[in-house]
């Protein structure tokens, strides 16, 4: 329950296909268009324009809700909220200088509740599947997706039964169990996890599978509202999004749409850039190609250690290639190691410790400028997308020295130059 202030109004009017534009009703609970694809949410923008101004805004709340207008929740008694929102832009600038990109920025959302951006997409879905009646959900999940809907639903007293991977990170699965979610694990991938959510649809389960409910896209626009509102009703030159279903970056275009019909941001969208692992990149594929569409990536090939990237096929791949090419933006692949190697360059550098899927946005930061794709006068946002936190086993970093309880500290210790990094790992600048 939201403190209604008496301010709380929704233009929600609808849900459209994106792709083929049919029109469905928003008080139903729904799922995807007859025609498979995605449905997304409208407003009432003329509505919005006349009853609210940013100012008006900036005084709110620190938390996602403070977009209420642009969100689908009619009324404040049913938003499940834990804090959500309105997360730093951190500028990178030791970092960024070392690699050619003084501009640097990132937006952390690895301190939400639940230790990922996962958490605004389950803040606002499990909102409005309790407005609507829902009191059973289901999802299959990489880990991340898993452990904030289970832990929003247990917060809304809704079920939920969530499938995953086997090797989705343990902690992960833990965080659902301790929420108090069914959890089961599947020898697979998320594909996989899917088709046996699939079942459970069948009966009567509300599938809250990315992008196969409507509200999670709305929950993670907000990314692109703070954006535009803490850069002070602009955009930055160029966002670059860690992509696996691509919510985050359909739900930031889908922010910045909405805030230029309104007026509210004027000029161009920011060039975006969807980063994958070399280890599954089946939208860096289709954009290379010029395809509308991604072809599946070969489940038994797909492998990263950037587990919330780890997507063989999405379901909005065509809604995340036209955002890019709309932008001028562009799709890379980077590897794995590189992407560990910077996670530990930007750590030591500014002391941002990323997830993985935010660290693989620097080493595309970072190649994107050595092949002049990037100026080096931009001012470059990444999203860092979850806490490293959740991904202790795959940091780079070595044992320290064990010292008996009577010991002398070593003298290079306590040298003068030594650094905290000198008996662990050390990237090379
Ligand atoms: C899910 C996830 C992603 C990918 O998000 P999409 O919006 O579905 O592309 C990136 N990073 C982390 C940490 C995630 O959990
Ligand atoms: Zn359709």
């Amino acid at each position: 329950m939201y403190p209604d202030d008496g301010s709380w109004t929704s233009a929600l009017t609808h849900l459209e296909c994106g792709r083929c534009a049919e029109r469905y009703d928003a008080d139903l609970p729904q799922n995807v268009c007859r025609c498979g694809s995605p449905l997304l949410v409208r407003y009432d923008l003329d509505r919005v324009r006349s009853s609210v101004r940013p100012r008006d805004i900036a005084s709110r709340g620190a938390d996602l809700w403070r977009y209420r207008e642009l969100l689908p929740v009619r009324d404040p008694v049913n938003v499940v909220t834990l804090g959500e929102g309105w997360t730093p832009i951190v500028p990178l600038a030791a970092y960024g200088r070392r690699i050619g990109v003084p501009g640097l920025l990132a937006k952390d959302e690895g301190m939400l509740p639940t230790g990922s951006f996962k958490a605004r997409g389950a803040a606002v879905g499990v909102s409005r599947a309790r407005e609507l009646g829902v009191r059973r959900l289901t999802l299959p999940t990489n880990g991340n997706a898993g452990a904030a809907w289970a832990t929003y639903a247990a917060r809304a007293g809704t079920e939920c039964l969530v499938v995953m991977p086997e090797d989705a990170p343990q902690v992960t699965r833990k965080e659902c169990l301790a929420v108090g979610a069914r959890v089961y694990l599947v020898d697979g991938l998320i594909g996989d996890a899917g088709r046996i959510a699939g079942q459970a649809v069948r009966d009567g389960w509300f599938s809250a599978a990315t992008l196969r409910e409507p509200y999670r896209i709305e929950g993670k626009k907000t990314m692109g509202l703070e954006i535009a509102e803490q850069f002070g009703w602009r955009v930055p030159d160029v966002v670059v999004y860690p992509t696996g279903g691509g919510v985050g970056l359909i739900g930031i275009r889908k922010a910045l749409d909405e805030l230029a019909a309104l007026g509210w941001i004027t000029g161009r969208l920011p060039r975006f850039v969807a980063v994958q692992s070399s280890g599954c990149a089946p939208i860096v594929r289709a954009f290379e190609s010029g395809a509308e569409t991604a072809q599946p990536w070969p489940a038994d090939q797909a492998h990263t250690v950037a587990f919330g990237i780890n997507v063989a096929s999405a379901l909005g791949d065509f809604l995340i290639l036209s955002a890019l090419r709309d932008s001028n933006g562009t799709a890379i692949a980077v590897d794995d190691r590189d992407i560990l190697e910077e996670q530990l360059a930007c750590a030591t550098s500014d002391g941002v410790l990323m997830c993985p899927e935010g660290a693989a946005t620097l080493a595309a930061v970072r190649r994107l400028r050595a092949d002049g794709w990037l100026s080096g006068d931009e001012e470059v946002l990444v999203l860092n997308t979850g806490s490293a936190v959740k991904y202790a086993d795959t940091l780079g970093v070595g044992r320290p020295p064990r010292l008996e309880r009577d010991a002398d500290l070593p003298p290079e210790a306590s040298a003068a130059e030594a650094t905290g990094t000198a008996h662990g790992h050390r990237t090379q600048p």
